[in-house]
């Protein structure tokens, strides 16, 4: 059927020779997370500016009414539920719609806000009474232009006079054709051959040119060029708002060679830690054991959502099939799922539909889950040499504290090696792991 195959396995971190499955790329990675946000990342950090333009100070604003943008698109924002600018909206919006119009590099982890930010800069730069393509954004593939499009859509459902392009596969236009909608969203091959190749439109009269996922765009081979391509026949007056999840050297390398005297801007990362969360480990004689215990968990799961993380997809897919047979709603992400089917299982946890996530290791790394309070590790974190991965432990339970929520993680020791590790993590991180009784799982609450 044409699924999309986005690199799995192309990128990412190095294979774990005791895992069956093959790692995620950057671009699912980034595009899974977004699926499972349900709203904003907050962070107490302060943005750091780290270059502007001396001429023009920078300020920041407090609400979405202090921009002063098209009543219509005021109204899209606050039907989308945004009540007040998130932090990196603060310092971003009123740069990206300054005028004259001025370049921006900005980087924050992801779900800070920062679509949000250049969507609304997007579709207020927009002049709907010129019909051809004004803005022009990059997204790494298919899928997160998709992303992009329809958080414009929504942004814009009260502007219905702007018109939106994806420059995608499967977007298919004859010969000669001269596109007429304001702004195109594309991934950077498409986007060479409409605007390059075949000239469905004029880069040369595009006023806003977004790169969106940078860190994720230069991951992929080609990309890069296919950007730098399409940025030589942008006018030289083009506004640039560059964006980036994370702060590399390559990552930064690639903005200077496209983004002429910008601002840039940062939101640091906040810490996590273990502060906030009860951490316990069951022993467990075998895997009956080990299910038994989960059983237990299950059942006193009545606020919010468990994560169970699994080693081996084998694993996830036999306590899945297991949970399931005795009548428990359990949602299964694993490697075997093509890509739609991944998006489907995360929406359907994310809307509450199933409480117990279960995954394996390599696909859930480096995705954060809010709404779990209840972090299962079926099978520890380890890495190749078998011992501790305590950055993997760290971020998979640890919190930035901000909400104050206490988060529970609960760890199957099924052996001396098993507690090994574990001893590995509680010296690590300095914090006691207590024992927990699998029958008596209750006192948890
Ligand atoms: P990023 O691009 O940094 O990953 P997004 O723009 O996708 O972040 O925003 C993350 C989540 O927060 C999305 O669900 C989005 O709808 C929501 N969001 C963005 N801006 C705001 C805001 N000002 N108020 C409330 N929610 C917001």
């Amino acid at each position: 059927n044409g699924s999309p195959k986005t690199g799995i396995g192309a990128e990412g971190e190095p294979e774990d020779k005791n895992v069956d499955e093959a790692p995620i790329s950057p671009a699912e990675r980034s595009l899974l997370q977004k699926i499972i946000r349900k709203g904003l990342v907050e962070n107490k950090n302060d943005i750091e500016v780290q270059r502007k333009d001396p001429t023009s100070p920078l300020f920041s604003i407090k609400s979405f009414e202090a921009l002063h943008l098209d009543p219509q698109l005021l109204k899209g924002v606050y039907a989308m539920g945004f009540n007040a600018p998130s932090k990196i909206q603060e310092t971003a919006l009123p740069t990206l719609l300054a005028n004259p119009a001025q370049n921006m590099i900005a980087q924050s982890q992801s779900g800070t806000g920062k679509t949000a930010a250049f969507v609304l800069a997007m579709l207020s730069r927009v002049d709907p009474k010129k019909d051809y393509p004004q803005v022009l954004c990059l997204s790494p593939t298919y899928e997160l232009a998709i992303q992009t499009g329809e958080v414009a859509a929504k942004m814009a459902q009260f502007c219905p006079e702007i018109k939106i392009r994806f420059a995608v596969r499967g977007e298919e236009i004859p010969r000669g054709t001269k596109l007429k909608e304001h702004i195109i969203i594309g991934t950077p091959g498409k986007v060479v051959d409409w605007g390059v190749k075949y000239q469905f439109f004029d880069l040369g009269k595009v006023s806003v040119f977004v790169l969106d996922e940078a860190d994720v765009m230069i991951a992929t081979q080609g990309h890069q060029d296919q950007s730098f391509r399409i940025h030589k026949l942008l006018p030289r007056n083009c506004q640039i708002m560059f964006f980036s999840a994370t702060y590399e050297h390559d990552v930064m390398d690639f903005a200077e060679g496209i983004v002429s005297n910008p601002v840039i801007i940062r939101l640091k990362r906040e810490e996590e830690s273990l502060d906030n969360i009860k951490q316990y480990y069951v022993m467990c004689r075998n895997l009956e054991d080990k299910y038994t215990a989960i059983s237990n968990i299950y059942g006193v799961v009545t606020i919010g959502q468990a994560m169970i993380f699994c080693h081996t997809r084998k694993t996830a897919s036999w306590l899945s099939e297991k949970m399931s047979g005795d009548g428990h709603a359990v949602a299964l992400l694993s490697g075997d799922l093509a890509i739609e089917q991944r998006i489907a299982v995360l929406d359907r946890f994310r809307d509450g539909k199933e409480k117990v996530l279960i995954t394996t290791n390599v696909l859930a790394r480096g995705i954060d889950v809010e709404q779990v309070t209840i972090v299962v590790n079926f099978d520890l974190p380890v890495d190749l040499a078998r011992k501790a991965d305590c950055e993997t432990y760290l971020h998979r339970i640890g919190r930035t504290g901000r909400f104050g929520k206490a988060g529970l993680a609960i760890n199957l020791v099924d052996g001396p090696e098993t507690l090994a590790v574990l001893k590995q993590i509680e010296d690590h991180f300095g914090k006691k792991i207590n024992k927990l009784d699998a029958e008596d799982v209750d006192e948890i609450e």
